[in-house]
């Protein structure tokens, strides 16, 4: 048995690997550019080829892979072995360079948005050397970014990479400034906690719902739900210690530091959160994680849903983005400090934070969009769909002596010589916690927590630095040509003006209230409720100046991601109201048929032996007819609002909002009265697993 440090990693080609299996110019050379993205030159290329191979066939590797995320949201791979036939019938083991630096996937069949015709389905995935090669079932991956022959990013990889430079650029400038010199690059940092529902495989399989969509799509609450209370960090069943501990060491393997695991609040629902890393690998990590959530499941004769709303009645599963910057010389950015020069870096880069989330809220809600998480947000489980910051108590007040020139208590505030105040020393308040805030400070990070359980937490990342390095480039404008003696002061006044034109973002009170919603509306706040009213959005002018102006994606790589968003909302609606109408018609209706067989037969049975029907069974049966009909007639209403939608077939908006306004409700309406019905039907006349049955057997 391998101990925990030794099995650490062990599918991964790290730091300590590549230090011991490398020449020492190459791995200087390599370091170089994974620190500051230098080019790499094809004979470090091939050396470190060489050693990847190697080393990979060491572990067992038989092939080679280019991993990248396409933008499915899911991952991609296309296995090549290292085999090289050299004639009478024999092979060598070969990978060069070239191979690991650059791969041609034919791209025809990855959603594009129309940037890229199929004659010309060429794309080519590049070596991203910031984050490590692992191993996964034989085969050798190297994450790389994926784009089209002209360069258009088709991932989810090469945006992220693009907003962490653009944010390190503006950060690094900033810094400078304020006479940290020696800061030459800043990193983000995210780590991302995961929810997740585990129940059995084959009662999983069962339902025709879960299995084409991730969620039911009827089914009836079971007599208990979450109201107890008593699954939220409850003691963990037989089955699921055995799943974590699996789940455990297969992270461990990949290096991803799977660190706190935890029973959530829904019966059935868990939490993993592994320790935090650089944006771009805990990116990486993060799908990795929710392919090896799946994989373990099924080894335990389990399945892991990922889904965002899989059942109705009780808590859905998201995902807490706590994102922080770290310098190169080791300095958390979002860490108050302990002397006032620290502090006004501090209160710089929040000031950043707060007016990059006002301007750009609806950037932020976009980011987390999705026909799976409109079933979450503003419901009562999740954070509204409103965005804001919650700051705690402590900074708050803070915030508002700055902005009114008070001295705040005797110890907590110092005059400066400028006349400005400016904060000694105050701590971190890390307990002050409000779950209903969509993007809160945690003491020294912000939780971005809107996020579904299945998105990519790329998407959220990109705008977070893209909006908050804009926000760092007009401070760097502003004060770059002060005078030394003069830059608290014109720190201090810029404080106080950000403050005042973005202090409505900032709520601490309860973001499920009726009455936040009404003063958000006053404070003139985005609320989008849904994914198809926050769509459009992403094209607005100022949407398309941010990240055109930093790089991040072209107008071209914009509209074509907005057509995927709307097709992936249509699409999901549309397979969603089929499975529906394909349960209502196979699954259910039959099994209605099949009781009220049973219900006539007793009544045969009662008439034979008292001479007439009993009137209770007779009431049972005509509630069941009636019931039967209403489930028939919007079934087969279902069928034809579905075939209406074909309309709008080349309108992927218009779809999408046919979809949101005529097809969802009627499936809503649909369920209520299947689920009503479904609670009078014997189980073992049911051809799937119930409610009761899914969250509380495993
Ligand atoms: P919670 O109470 O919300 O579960 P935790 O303290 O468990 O909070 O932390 C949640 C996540 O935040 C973990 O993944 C942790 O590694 C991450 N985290 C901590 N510090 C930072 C940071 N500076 N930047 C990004 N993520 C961080
Ligand atoms: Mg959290």
């Amino acid at each position: 048995m391998k101990s925990i440090p030794e099995l650490y990693g062990s599918k991964v080609f790290n730091d300590k690997i590549m230090r011991a299996k490398l020449p020492k110019d190459t791995y200087k050379a390599l370091r170089k550019t994974i620190q500051n993205g230098t080019h790499l030159e094809l004979d470090v290329a091939n050396a470190v080829a060489v050693a990847m191979k190697e080393w990979a066939i060491e572990q067992g590797a038989t092939h080679y892979t280019h991993w990248f995320q396409p933008l499915t949201g899911k991952t991609a791979e296309k296995h090549d072995s290292f085999i090289t036939p050299i004639g009478d019938g024999e092979v060598i083991m070969e990978f060069s360079g070239k191979e690991l630096v650059k791969g041609e996937p034919d791209a025809s069949s990855f959603p594009s948005g129309g940037l890229r015709a199929t004659f010309e389905a060429r794309g080519y995935t590049s070596w991203d050397p910031t984050s490590p090669a692992f191993i996964k079932e034989g085969t050798l991956c190297i994450p790389t970014a994926f784009c089209s022959y002209s360069g258009e990013a088709l991932d989810k990889k090469t945006p992220l990479l693009r907003s962490m430079d653009a944010l390190s650029k503006e950060a690094t400038k900033i810094l400078n400034l304020l006479g940290q010199t020696e800061v030459k690059r800043v990193n983000t940092t995210v780590g991302s906690e995961q929810e997740y529902f585990l129940i059995d495989k084959k009662q999983y399989e069962s339902r025709k719902d879960l299995v084409f969509t991730g969620r039911t799509l009827i089914g009836a609450m079971s007599p208990k739900g979450q109201e107890m209370n008593d699954h939220y960090f409850g003691t963990l069943r037989p089955r699921v210690v055995d799943y974590m501990h699996d789940l455990d060491e297969e992270l461990w393997k990949l290096g991803i530091p799977s660190k706190t695991k935890h029973n959530e609040v829904a019966p059935a629902q868990h939490e993993m959160a592994p320790v935090f890393d650089t944006a771009n690998v805990a990116v990486d990590h993060n799908q990795l994680t929710m392919e090896v959530m799946k994989k373990v499941a099924n080894k335990h004769g389990l399945t892991c849903l990922l889904h965002e709303k899989p059942f109705d009645g009780i808590n859905g599963s998201g995902k807490h983005n706590n994102w922080s910057m770290i310098t190169d010389t080791g300095i958390n950015l979002l860490e108050p400090g302990k002397t006032p020069s620290e502090n006004i870096q501090f209160l710089i880069v929040l000031m950043a934070i707060i007016k990059a989330v006002d301007e750009y809220a609806d950037l932020l809600r976009i980011s987390v969009a999705s026909p799976g998480n409109d079933h979450r947000l503003g419901a009562n489980e999740a954070p509204p769909a409103i965005i804001s910051i919650f700051l705690g108590e402590e900074l708050t007040k803070v915030l508002d002596a700055i902005e009114h020139d008070e001295i705040l208590g005797k110890q907590k505030m110092i005059q400066m010589e400028t006349g400005a105040t400016v904060l000694p020393h105050f701590f971190k308040d890390n307990t002050d916690r409000n779950r209903t805030s969509p993007f809160a400070f945690t003491g020294n990070k912000f939780e971005f927590r809107s996020l579904g359980s299945e998105l990519s937490v790329s998407g959220p990342n990109v705008v977070l630095n893209t909006a908050v390095a804009e926000s760092l480039k007009q401070f760097y404008e502003e004060l770059k040509d002060v005078s030394k003696d003069e830059l608290d002061e014109a720190v201090h006044e810029l404080i106080k003006r950000c403050l005042k034109n973005h202090k409505r973002v900032i709520f601490n009170g309860n973001g499920y209230t009726d009455e936040w919603v009404k003063e958000a509306e006053s404070r003139g706040l985005y609320n989008l409720p849904s994914t198809v009213d926050a769509l459009p959005h992403f094209i607005d002018p100022k949407n398309v100046e941010l990240f055109t102006s930093h790089g991040i994606f072209t107008e071209t790589e914009l509209n074509s991601r907005l057509e995927i968003l709307l097709e992936n909302y249509e699409k999901t609606l549309h397979i969603e109201a089929l499975a529906m109408d394909e349960i209502v018609r196979k699954d259910f209706l039959p099994a209605t048929l099949k009781y009220a067989e049973k219900l006539s037969d007793t009544l045969k049975s009662q008439k034979e032996l008292l001479g007439k029907p009993g009137q209770n069974t007779l009431d049972m049966y005509s509630d069941l007819t009636k019931k039967q009909e209403s489930i028939l007639s919007l079934v087969n209403e279902l069928t034809a609002k579905t075939k209406e939608a074909e309309q709008y077939a080349d309108d992927p908006l218009k779809s999408s909002r046919y979809y949101h306004d005529t097809v969802l409700p009627l499936m809503d309406e649909l369920r209520s009265v299947v689920d009503a019905t479904e609670i009078l039907i014997p189980e073992e006349l049911l051809p799937y697993a119930t409610y009761d049955q899914l969250l509380f057997t495993v």
